[in-house]
């Protein structure tokens, strides 16, 4: 029996790895030079860069938290948190329920009296349940949360309207308590998303250094530079060519974006037209160097601004100082956008350099410090959950449980899942298997 995983990702590599445990027998079949897909990292003049975004490593769940941990060994440094929201050129705490009174007045009492009254209006039974993403925001927060930060945020980072956005992802968000909010208001210290509130970052190598630490227990069954190109059945066995040569498994499990594993598959007309439905984001990663060795405290900051081209920048050697030289300092800042569009076709100068203006707007850098500049595109980077999402979905799935194709990780299961669910669904798939 011989299995083939598609996809050099963080999931393939953990089932490669899982497998490899089990005495099975496999191959991960990456078309990528290297593994990584989204936790890829640029090494450049000595700065690290996670190019697939800003990773940091946290989870509730502790197994798999002790996997990642484990996987680091001694590289690792754990932090607290220390993100912010710039808002009309303030900081304000994040989760913005949780910094009220960094708002000015008058917008800090909007925002709680606003809760309260939607918190004995929803008692009352008088507000209907949310049917899409804006209706959540209402619905939970009140007006004032939603309106000066949730929406034009959520808006701002899925480039899509929030009331065609379903609740899929907000789910797992858990009702803020009144209590904390009020203490919020008052100035008095809380905490929201807590289970991120420390979280752990390689000390050298950047979050590709997790996918190294799984590279090394499977090595010689990694086959990269081959892109799955077309995948078809004869007998009992699955045929896979990336055009110039074809193996042959008994077993296919696809961790590859499901747009790309329908390219090769070609299925019947109305699976197609589902996953044309599909709807998801890309980014672009700005990586700057700075000549300075410190140029603040933050983790993150998230900008939702529309006038900034990105809606998050965060500040790497605020996490490790060794992703950059010992007297510099190291930023990344995330635009999305989709493939085709206005930000997507504009030369990789003028993003930059919109960028960087856009960063000395907001008073984080001197444009005279900067050493480094580069850039990164990466096309499949956020789920959308919109409103169709879930019949699109279905018809998928079904179509590819028919034929014996198993789907798991990210954009194969076409789900908003971090690093921690993508080994949750990796472990969860061979325990029942
Ligand atoms: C901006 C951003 C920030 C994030 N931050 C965090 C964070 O802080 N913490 C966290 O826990 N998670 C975070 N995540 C999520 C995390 O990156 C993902 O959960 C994880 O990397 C997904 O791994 P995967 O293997 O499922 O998919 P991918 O990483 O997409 O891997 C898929 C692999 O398939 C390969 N492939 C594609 N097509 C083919 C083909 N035709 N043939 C062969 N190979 C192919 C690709 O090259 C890639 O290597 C973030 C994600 C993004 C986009």
């Amino acid at each position: 029996m011989k299995i083939a995983i598609l996809g050099g990702g963080l999931t393939g590599l953990t089932l490669a790895y899982l497998m490899k445990q089990n005495g099975l027998d496999f191959d991960v079949l990456e078309k990528g030079e290297e593994c990584g897909g989204l936790m890829k990292s640029l090494r450049t003049k000595e700065f690290t860069f996670d190019y697939g975004g800003s990773h940091i490593i946290f989870s509730k769940n502790k197994r798999v938290l002790r996997f990642m941990l484990g996987l680091l060994g001694k590289n690792k440094i754990r932090r607290r948190r220390n993100t912010k929201i710039l808002y009309k050129g303030r900081y304000v705490k994040y989760p913005f329920e949780n910094g009220l009174a960094d708002l000015p007045k008058e917008e800090n009492y909007e925002c709680l009296c606003h809760f309260i009254q939607n918190l004995i209006r929803r008692e009352r039974g008088e507000v209907e349940k949310p049917n899409n993403l804006r209706e959540w925001c209402f619905y939970t927060f009140g007006k004032g949360i939603a309106e000066k930060y949730l929406i034009p945020y959520n808006e701002k980072i899925w480039k899509y309207p929030s009331q065609k956005i379903g609740l899929e992802w907000v789910k797992r968000i858990p009702n803020p308590p009144v209590e904390d909010i009020i203490k919020s208001s008052l100035g008095i210290t809380t905490e929201g998303y807590t289970h991120q509130l420390h979280f752990y970052y390689p000390r050298n190598g950047g979050i590709q250094s997790l996918i190294k630490s799984l590279e090394q227990k499977i090595e010689q069954h990694i086959i990269t530079r081959f892109e799955v190109k077309k995948i078809r059945k004869e007998d009992d066995k699955w045929i896979i060519s990336n055009g110039k040569s074809e193996k042959v498994y008994n077993k296919i499990i696809s961790t590859i974006p499901i747009q790309e594993l329908t390219k090769a598959v070609n299925p019947p007309k109305k699976v197609q037209d589902s996953v044309c439905n599909l709807k998801y984001n890309s980014i672009i990663s700005v990586m700057i160097g700075l000549d300075r060795k410190r140029i603040n405290r933050l983790s993150w900051l998230y900008v939702p601004d529309r006038k900034f081209l990105a809606h998050r920048v965060s500040f790497p050697s605020n996490f490790s100082p060794n992703v950059a030289p010992r007297t510099k300092s190291s930023l990344l800042a995330e635009i999305t956008c989709n493939v085709g569009d206005k930000m997507w076709t504009t030369k990789d100068k003028e993003i930059i350099n919109a960028t960087v203006s856009d960063l000395q707007q907001m008073r984080i850098i001197n444009e005279s410090d900067v050493c480094l500049a580069d850039i990164r595109r990466t096309e499949f980077a956020y789920v959308i959950n919109d409103l169709d999402y879930h019949r699109n979905m279905k018809t998928i799935r079904d179509y590819f449980r028919r034929v014996g194709i198993d789907l798991v990780g990210r954009f194969a299961e076409f789900k908003y899942l971090n690093m921690d669910d993508c080994i949750e669904s990796a472990l969860n798939y061979l325990h029942a298997g």
